[in-house]
């Protein structure tokens, strides 16, 4: 099966294209603050590091807006001010060099207020996300559906894109996130069936890395695999990095995205005779550099392992203090168990250069 995706506009978040026939973009959101440079700057490089794409950073007051300045100029990625409330946040963040900003039309006021943000953001030729959130739709939207549904988030979306539209302004990118799946799911198609205007996907309130990253999985992957979306953010209560290694596990597990090393295991039975989980974290710790794609399998027993693991690039299958090392299910050869990581990484290089 492959994906056939929704064709959207392209727009430019600095120089990172978002639609059109770009990959599906991965970013994320820095948990520091922000008027605290040097911490929000050590965050970026993390995230940059982890092949994070674009970043967004929380704009709460003036001091955080007017940082963006500084940050803009320690950083390789793009950078978006996130703005709820206060729309002189967004100008003063347009000014200092944000590449994108995000509002919230739930809390952002009289419509003389888009219009200033819209203006400025024409000058400084930036695009700009519509970001509706289910915790904070606009009071009519909420006295008429009583809930925030999937129609009341898409209504508030239309309602706010129809502002933008009669002043000319369509460097737009579109969100409706929801904790709820369905509500998510729900509204998001309806969004893709009615815009051609790039789609942010994501959850709002996801939970702890395990819980949040399945419940994100299962969102976004219903929609990615309708061809649905055009840039991610996992939201995690958490690391941020571990967001951008959700994002890309969820891209490639769809064949969206091809990055790095991506390592399956068994999950062990009876028939295990090592410590696999010990053994699967020596393998990723000796690989994890690795930024070409490619696949490699830590199979708990010689007998299964290879044959199970065919699709694999590489391979372990560990057995009574030894184990083989194969390549698409073929044995290269067999040594004793401490020698299995390095005699694994050994193989691999002959093939492919470790950066
Ligand atoms: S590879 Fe071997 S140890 Fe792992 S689940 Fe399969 S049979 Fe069990």
């Amino acid at each position: 099966m492959t994906i056939t995706r929704h064709r959207t506009k392209p727009i430019f978040v600095g120089k990172v294209q978002i639609g059109g026939d770009a990959p599906i973009v991965v970013q994320s959101m820095t948990k520091t603050k922000t008027e605290n440079v040097a911490a929000t700057v050590k965050e970026i490089h993390r995230l940059e590091k982890a092949n994070c794409e674009i970043v967004r950073v929380a704009v709460p007051n003036q001091t955080a807006a007017s940082a963006i300045k500084e940050i803009k100029k320690r950083i390789k990625i793009p950078l978006i001010a996130d703005i709820h409330f206060d729309y002189r946040l967004a100008l003063i963040s347009i000014k200092a060099g944000a590449d994108k900003i995000r509002i919230n039309p739930g809390n952002i006021g009289a419509g003389w207020k888009l219009k200033e943000i819209i203006k400025a953001a024409k000058d400084y030729q930036i695009p700009i996300r519509i970001g509706v959130n289910a915790g904070s739709l606009e009071k009519q939207v909420l006295d008429k559906y009583r809930s925030p549904t999937a129609k009341a988030l898409v209504e508030s979306l239309s309602n706010t894109i129809d502002k933008f539209e009669k002043n000319n302004f369509n460097q737009l990118v579109l969100s409706a996130k929801a904790a709820e799946v369905l509500t998510s799911i729900a509204a998001y198609e309806e969004i893709a069936q009615l815009y051609s205007y790039p789609l942010h996907l994501g959850l709002t309130e996801a939970g702890l890395p395990f819980e949040g990253a399945v419940r994100s999985t299962t969102a976004l992957a219903i929609l990615l695999a309708k061809g649905i979306g055009d840039t991610i953010r996992v939201s995690l209560t958490g690391d941020p990095v571990l967001e951008v290694v959700a994002a890309y596990e969820l891209l490639r597990s769809l064949a969206l995205r091809e990055y790095g090393l991506m390592i399956i295991s068994c999950p062990t039975c009876g028939r295990c005779q090592v410590n696999l989980i010990d053994l699967t974290e020596k393998v990723k710790r000796a690989l994890i550099k690795y930024k070409e794609p490619i696949k490699v399998a830590v199979m708990g027993c010689m007998v299964n392992g290879p044959g199970e693991a065919k699709g694999a690039d590489f391979g372990i299958a560990a057995g009574k203090r030894a184990g083989l090392i194969f390549s698409k299910g073929n044995i290269i050869r067999k040594c004793a168990e401490k020698d299995l990581v390095s005699a694994l990484r050994a193989e691999i290089e002959k093939v492919h250069k470790l950066k």
